[in-house]
């Protein structure tokens, strides 16, 4: 009798010890995580650091009826749209933040000497598209984002993808039995790849060229016009990056800056008729140091070749407001820096967990429509709706 009790007691401890040990070695880890993210200075805009919850993921979808498929393309757009109506179950919110991803570089495998925070090889970028795509990020058109005009499915997040410096890796074209084609080692030839798995994802993105470099953009096969018009053919847009890789701080009157973006523009036309940037990268993130000077970024002309910039984008280092946002600036939109080889604050690796449902825009899925939690419903700028029905719930 007393033996078994004995007994009875040995397994309960063998059971209470372990749990008592999980206990405590939980509370320790979250304090030491506790002192590590109060060591961490936050960007501008306070981070909410809470466990991200899964994305909210359509349950029932409208979809469309294939029989009732209308012939001309933009009905066909209108059709793919899965938009839901039933907001307190999916919990929608048109004022939460975009994030705007920058890239630079991408190499097939680093090097000892490749540096650490601007290139990506193409595996990690892979996987970042399947990472991305699993936390419910959707892509948009930098146009869409001007005009929030925003149509990924009902209950995932808009997101934005930028591209500067006109590299290679990026994006180049190859020639196989005397046709070209996109290199399928260059991140849009990754994207593309991904793509065919689920072409819900979205093949968008923006890319921030130096017209002074010529045919070094996008280096590789065909012509300039023909790399252009293929990025442009698959959805993809061009944007400007200056004249010259200019250094705005070094730039001292209204003619220097509008040379830098004038003649961006100008040689930008004379290589594709047509071709007109709406959104400007600024080199290295920065602005003139004389804020007189800052206009010019935005409109001007030179040698009689206007240009008008729509969203101008700096380096770092938060998810963006919407354009219907009060609180949105388009002549200094944030991004956040895709991680490099090296894992650095505020990059997307960094951001990824700290952008909660709470935070982020979750669509409702129709671009007519701005809906809003009541709570949430001061913060859209009602004059920026360009016919768009505002809906609170
Ligand atoms: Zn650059």
């Amino acid at each position: 009798m007393r033996k078994q009790t004995r007994k009875k007691k040995n397994n309960l401890m063998l059971i209470v010890i372990p749990v008592i040990l999980c206990i405590i070695a939980l509370a320790l880890f979250q304090m030491l995580n506790k002192k590590d993210d109060q060591n961490i200075p936050l960007p501008s805009e306070t981070a909410t650091i809470t466990p991200t919850e899964s994305p909210a993921v359509p349950e029932e979808t409208v979809e469309p009826d294939p029989s009732e498929a209308p012939e001309n393309s933009e009905a066909d757009e209108k059709d793919k749209l899965i938009i839901r109506t039933d907001y307190e179950a999916f919990k929608p919110n048109e004022s939460g933040d975009i994030p705007v991803i920058m890239f630079h570089r991408f190499i097939e495998a680093y090097e000892p000497d490749t540096d650490k925070e601007f290139t990506t090889t193409f595996e990690e970028f892979e996987a970042l598209l399947q990472t991305l795509y699993d936390e419910g990020y959707r892509l948009i058109s930098m146009k869409d984002f001007i005009d929030c005009n925003i149509s990924v499915p009902a209950g995932t997040k808009p997101m934005v993808f930028t591209f500067d410096d006109g590299t290679p890796g990026q994006f180049n074209l190859i020639e196989e039995n005397g046709e070209l084609k996109v290199n399928p080692k260059s991140a849009v030839g990754v994207m593309m790849k991904f793509n065919e798995k689920h072409p819900d994802f979205g093949l968008k993105g923006i890319f921030y060229i130096n017209m002074d470099i010529g045919d070094n953009t996008f280096k590789g096969a065909g012509t300039l016009r023909q790399r252009f018009e293929q990025l442009q053919a698959l959805g993809f847009e061009l944007g400007s990056h200056t004249w010259g890789h200019v250094k705005f701080p070094e730039l001292k009157s209204v003619a220097q800056i509008e040379e830098s973006l004038g003649k961006n523009q100008e040689k930008a036309e004379e290589v594709l008729p047509g071709l007109k940037f709406y959104s400007l990268a600024l080199p290295h993130g920065l602005r003139p140091s004389d804020k007189s000077l800052w206009p010019a970024i935005v409109k001007g002309s030179y040698n009689g070749t206007e240009y008008h910039h729509q969203t101008v984008m700096a380096v770092g280092a938060n998810p963006s407001k919407p354009s219907i946002s009060k609180e949105y600036n388009g002549e200094y939109v944030a991004r956040i820096r895709a991680q490099g080889r090296v894992p650095v604050e505020c990059d997307l690796t960094w951001w990824l967990p700290k952008m909660t449902d709470e935070r982020m825009f979750i669509s409702d899925g129709d671009p007519n429509t701005i809906v809003v939690p009541e709570k949430h419903s001061g913060k859209i700028d009602t004059a920026k709706l360009n016919g768009k029905n505002l809906i609170t719930y």
